[in-house]
């Protein structure tokens, strides 16, 4: 510990920033985008790399070691290895930061050998469905082959652990659960199985629609014989050994277990504000600080500020919660 760390009145350190690159994705899919898409955010608006890297660096030297990049979707950055490139070369407190991305996969297949060539430590690639009919109901884009091409890239790069990120809906993949593990086992990556979160820019979720932790870990014991590994720290996914091991699948069930208590992290959307949880309704312009010329310290106040702020937890089931303004494809998920 250096003293420096951003740490909230809760005790909680926060090590981990995650980094919306744009709002804009080249998939629709039904829990997070309508058809239309939503209004995006106007170019000029949007955090240069530049400013992003300075960003970085002050976040780094507040004990920040981690950065997860994402979106909407960011590998439609055309210079996303440069910003992985850049950010894997600012020293943190453990070393240089850890970088990651979340991704739709679409283009990987292209650009993963690229990525993991800048630095980038680990993908994690969303997939909902092995069904392409359903993918493309789903997602609102007939696209499920770029998808697997992508995760055969992401797993040739040999980056560990390779992740899998699967939103688990029922009527729509609940009877594919035991399916995605199989595929995740074959394709030498960890599946996490996420509960659906009230995020859509469509307001359409309902917690009695929702697929649960529990509903999820009771279709997979139906076929696997799974164990629960120890020490799960601030990881939001509870992990399970499958058959024994080595493969493992994860549990993130943000609605019916949150894990707000150990939650390290902060999330910097693609304009530039700083948001201290997914569901937070206030922000802080970093961007507007940048831009009249502040100086670091200035930055890091209103850094600190924000994580004083943070509530203790996202209160989904309050009688009074509201959800975000944001979108999830506007905040990063
Ligand atoms: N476009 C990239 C992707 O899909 O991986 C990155 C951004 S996306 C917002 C990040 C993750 O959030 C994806 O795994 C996606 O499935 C998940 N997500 C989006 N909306 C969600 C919701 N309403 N509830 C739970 N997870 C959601
Ligand atoms: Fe795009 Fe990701 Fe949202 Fe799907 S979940 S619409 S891929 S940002």
């Amino acid at each position: 510990m250096t003293g420096r760390e951003l740490v909230d009145r809760f005790g909680r350190v926060h090590r981990d920033l995650r980094i919306s690159l744009t709002d804009r994705c080249n998939l629709r899919c039904t829990y997070c985008m309508p058809a239309e898409g939503v209004p995006w955010i106007p170019r000029p608006e949007l955090l240069t790399t530049d400013e992003i890297i300075r960003l970085a660096s002050v976040f780094a030297s507040l004990g920040i070691v981690e950065v997860r990049l994402t979106g909407g979707e960011p590998l439609l950055l055309p210079d996303l290895a440069d910003v992985v490139h850049r950010l894997s070369a600012i020293e943190g407190a453990d070393g240089p930061l850890r970088v990651s991305i979340t991704t739709n996969g679409i283009g990987l297949d292209t650009r993963a050998r690229e990525l993991a060539d800048a630095g980038l430590e680990r993908f994690n690639i969303s997939l909902d469905t092995l069904r392409a009919d359903r993918f493309a109901t789903l997602t609102r884009r007939d696209r499920l082959d770029d998808v697997l091409r992508g995760i055969a890239a992401a797993q040739a790069t040999g980056l560990t652990p390779l992740k899998i990120n699967t939103v688990a809906m029922h009527g729509v993949n609940d009877d594919e659960l035991t399916d995605l593990v199989r595929f995740a086992r074959e394709h030498g990556a960890q599946l996490r199985f996420i509960e659906q979160m009230p995020l859509d820019a469509g307001h359409t979720w309902s917690r009695a629609q929702m697929v649960t932790g529990d509903d999820i870990l009771a279709a997979l014991s139906a076929e696997f014989a799974l164990s629960a590994c120890d020490d799960r720290g601030s990881n939001p996914a509870q992990l399970y050994t499958v058959d024994g091991g080595p493969t493992t699948v994860g549990v993130i069930a943000s609605v019916t277990a949150p894990f707000c208590g150990s939650c390290d992290r902060v999330r910097l959307t693609a304009d530039g504000q700083l948001r201290n949880c997914l569901f937070a309704r206030g922000e802080s312009d970093l961007r507007a600080l940048l831009r009249s010329g502040a100086p670091d310290e200035r930055i890091e106040s209103a850094i600190r500020e924000s994580v004083t702020a943070k509530l203790a937890g996202h209160g989904i089931d309050d009688p009074g919660f509201l959800q975000p303004d944001r979108p999830m494809s506007a905040i990063g998920g």
